[in-house]
């Protein structure tokens, strides 16, 4: 059984505990990795045992500069204990990758999340799907049970809060809000935001334009919204950087003759890790609810930014994403 909770009952749960695994989902992003390093710090401050991982648990060197990312330690390295497992940014429990030996053992889950696709696992479940981000909602965590938020935690949580809400381009004032206390509790954004949502290789820019060319638009599709795909084969992507393969999409929802983005990444041969990305007309209106279409495929995310994993060729792929978008 889940027992929905807070920030404030959440706070009670960490406080139950001396022995913390801190989670966070496979292949993490900004949110995932700032959300966890954040709080795996508040914990060890109070002299809390803390394991920071995710499956399976090679940080991506383009996430390096988030504060704590150095003390995650591989999946494998983790003792099952009897205390408490915290996930986060994790939508449903085979994003957390294969811990399950980690969860059979914990008294109690808790799990954090800011995905409306959340079906609801653990014992706990403080879900927010109005938050920005999970950084936001670990923040929130942590004020209410009296944690002292460092630099070097609020640099983490700004992490996530900047890249999920795009910059500050959606998220509203609250994101705003967010910002302002991570900003307060001395959090360093410049160099930080260089290095998540500017920086790349020079080499990059070469393989960025030969992917480009391959962009096609569907102006018709999606009862007429339009939509643009692109399909990067796994050969380009086991000699790119996976932070670069991931920043693709943010090219493809630019387009402005398509409401749609799709972007499929084979990671694997044969399994195509796929994002969805799309946008409403004047006041959100219009909008295509990517994540209802993610969930379909065993995925899920948010109404505008989705994804979901498929095994298959890329034309069988691509037709079941074409029904299903509609
Ligand atoms: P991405 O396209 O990978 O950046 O993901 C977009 C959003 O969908 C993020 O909020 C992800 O956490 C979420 N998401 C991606 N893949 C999955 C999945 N397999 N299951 C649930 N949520 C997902
Ligand atoms: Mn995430
Ligand atoms: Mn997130």
């Amino acid at each position: 059984m889940t027992t929905p909770v807070d920030a404030a009952g959440a706070a009670e749960v960490l406080a139950r505990h001396r022995e913390v695994t801190v989670l966070c989902h496979v292949r993490p992003d900004a949110d995932a990795l700032g959300s966890s390093c954040g709080l795996a710090r508040a914990l060890r401050a109070v002299g809390v045992t803390v394991h920071h991982s995710f499956d399976p648990g090679v940080v991506p060197a383009a996430l390096r500069g988030i504060p704590g990312t150095d003390r995650v330690v591989p999946l494998a390295q983790v003792p099952a204990h009897a205390g408490l497992v915290v996930t986060l940014d994790c939508a449903s429990p085979d994003r957390v990758g294969a811990w399950e030996r980690l969860a059979e053992t914990a008294s109690e889950v808790l799990v954090v999340d800011h995905h409306g696709s959340n079906p609801g696992f653990g014992s706990h479940l403080y879900l927010d799907p109005a938050a920005a981000s999970t950084a936001t909602l670990v923040l929130e965590m942590l004020e209410a049970g009296g944690y002292i938020v460092d630099t070097e935690i609020a640099t983490s949580l700004y992490a996530g809060l900047v890249t999920d809400t795009g910059s500050f381009r959606w998220g509203g004032g609250p994101a705003h809000d967010t910002a302002r206390r991570l900003l307060a509790a001395g959090a360093e954004t410049e160099q930080l935001s260089h290095d998540l949502l500017d920086a790349h290789s020079f080499a990059w820019l070469r393989v960025l334009g030969e992917l480009l060319t391959r962009v096609r638009l569907e102006a018709d599709a999606v009862g007429g919204r339009g939509a643009v795909w692109l399909a990067v084969p796994h050969e380009v992507i086991a000699a790119a950087d996976e932070d670069d393969v991931e920043s693709l999409v943010s090219h493809l929802r630019g387009v402005r003759e398509a409401r749609v983005a799709v972007l499929l990444k084979e990671y694997l041969p044969g399994e195509w890790a796929v994002s969805l990305r799309s946008r409403g007309g004047n006041g959100g209106r219009g909008l295509v609810d990517v994540s209802a279409v993610a969930a379909a495929l065993g995925g899920g995310g948010h109404p505008a930014a989705a994804g979901c994993t498929v095994r298959g060729d890329l034309e069988d792929v691509t037709a079941r994403l074409r029904e299903l978008l509609g």
